[in-house]
């Protein structure tokens, strides 16, 4: 038996009925880890072997995205400028994680603070596509995603702030998850952008993302962002049922750009849903043209004041200059940034700065804020009329390593879809809906009002079960 392929709610059932033991599901995803890690390179670090409580609620094998604080284990943001840095506590969902006796594979891979939709930015190298290793694995949680595909994890979690979650899952043909702003606690979380951040599953079908948003959704006195609302039993929502449901397709989405393959794949899904009862209408968001120009703005912004933190004292790396220009203090701080970030955390942080700078900040950053509040509104409008919103996840399958890395433009685009969920904080799941001629996968995304998960994983089970 290779456990390591099954998916976790599979596996909780066969230790259940004593078939397989939670040892047994370790040490196949750390011979599989053996097998591929060195072709995949989904791991920034691997753990030492972890314990195993064999009568634990969800003793699962889990790949954490290495801007999430685990406490003793080193958290780098796959940045230089995190070398060493081994965090003195635990976020918020690994401590929930711990209570239910999860083994934690390792950090997985990422773009440097989570700066980028390929995974090609990290200090450690870029994560390689299991579909194709000549292909990158989208970002910035490539490595959770390629963990999942490639069975070197059963589940993983990542964050998504502008579609980190939802553009590698569907590059990598996984099932992924970015829960409404406030649902899953960002304790612990290394910022990028702290109004967009949101840590949400990444695994191998709906199932298993709705146990694992079970295990890390709710309130937390120590992030002022969760909310206070009672957190449902997700597994609850998978009924295999979506009579009566009226689901918008935004025009504004379906325009060039888009891979005929994704647009048909996705039309196909729009077929089968409604032959098991949706209705379907076009909607019109029409601020979306703004939604990539508005996150450039504010995400930087956002991250330009967050990575202030990084000054050679009080993480990771600290680089003693030679020759004093300025003074100890101020050199110390300048050579360690220099050194320790990367050209696109350097780019964003620029960005950032000028956008926030006196003279600037009314005509940038605030009219950000302003054109954010408009696209917010567009889908308020629309959940008035539908119950969920369905588009393609990413405008292209897998692309090659190196073909978007000198053109941050074209890279910035890879969100196009994803964007405007961060901006309005509803929940968005990406699912596997189709493969190219060239053997890649494709993602379909399905959008619901805020805290509306459930509808979520609904239609989500639903077309998994009919596919
Ligand atoms: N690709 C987007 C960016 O580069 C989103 C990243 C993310 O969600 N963390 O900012």
């Amino acid at each position: 038996m290779t456990p390591n392929t099954l998916t976790a709610h599979a596996i909780l059932d066969l230790i259940k009925q004593k078939k397989l033991s939670a040892k047994d599901v370790f040490a196949s995803v750390s011979a599989q880890i053996q097998k591929t890690e060195k072709d995949v390179h989904a791991y920034a670090t691997i753990f030492d072997a972890p314990q195993i409580q064999e009568n634990a609620a969800v003793p699962i094998p889990i790949a954490i995205k290495d801007n999430i604080c685990i406490k003793g284990e080193l958290t780098t943001c796959s940045s230089q400028i995190l070398s060493g840095f081994k965090p003195p506590y635990d976020a918020t969902v690994i401590q929930k994680l711990k209570a239910s006796g999860a083994v934690f594979t390792g950090h997985a891979n990422m773009d440097e603070f989570a700066f980028g939709s390929s995974t090609e930015t990290s200090y450690y190298g870029p994560t390689r596509n299991p579909w194709n290793l000549a292909c990158v694995p989208g970002g910035s949680s490539g490595g959770s995603a390629a963990a999942v595909a490639a069975n070197e994890a059963i589940w993983a979690l990542g964050s998504d702030t502008g579609g980190s979650i939802r553009q590698p899952a569907a590059l990598c043909g996984v099932v992924g998850l970015k829960p409404t702003y406030g649902r899953v606690s960002r304790y612990g979380l290394i910022a990028f952008a702290s109004s967009l951040d949101q840590i949400g599953p990444i695994t191998k079908d709906i199932t298993d993302a709705a146990l694992l948003l079970n295990i890390i959704a709710g309130h937390d006195e120590h992030d002022s962002t969760s909310v206070d609302l009672p957190v449902p039993d997700y597994t609850k929502a998978l009924r295999n049922d979506v009579k009566g449901l009226k689901i918008g397709i935004p025009k504004e989405y379906f325009i060039e750009g888009i891979d005929p393959q994704v647009k048909k794949s996705v039309f196909d899904a729009i077929a089968i849903l409604k032959k098991c009862g949706a209705t379907f209408e076009e909607i019109s968001l029409p601020h979306t043209e703004y939604a990539v120009s508005t996150y450039y703005i504010v995400a930087t912004a956002e991250a330009s004041s967050n990575l202030a933190r990084f000054d050679g004292i009080q993480y990771g790396l600290r680089r003693k200059p030679d020759h004093i220009r300025k003074t100890p203090l101020i050199d110390l701080y300048e050579e360690t940034r220099d050194i320790g970030f990367g050209t696109e955390a350097k780019r964003r942080i620029m960005l950032g700065t000028y956008a926030l700078s006196s003279g600037y900040y009314d005509a940038y950053y605030l009219k950000g804020l302003k054109v954010r509040t408009l696209i917010k509104k567009d889908f308020d409008e629309a959940f008035k009329k539908v119950d969920a919103i369905i588009t393609p996840t990413s405008p292209t399958t897998a692309f090659k390593i190196g073909e978007k890395t000198n053109d941050p433009l074209s890279m910035y685009l890879s969100d196009i879809y994803t964007i405007s969920a961060n901006l309005s904080g509803i929940p968005a799941i990406s699912i596997p809906c189709g493969l190219s001629k060239d053997n890649l996968p494709i993602g379909l995304q399905i959008m619901a009002k805020p805290f509306d998960e459930e509808m979520l994983f609904r239609i989500g089970f639903t077309f998994e079960q009919n596919k």
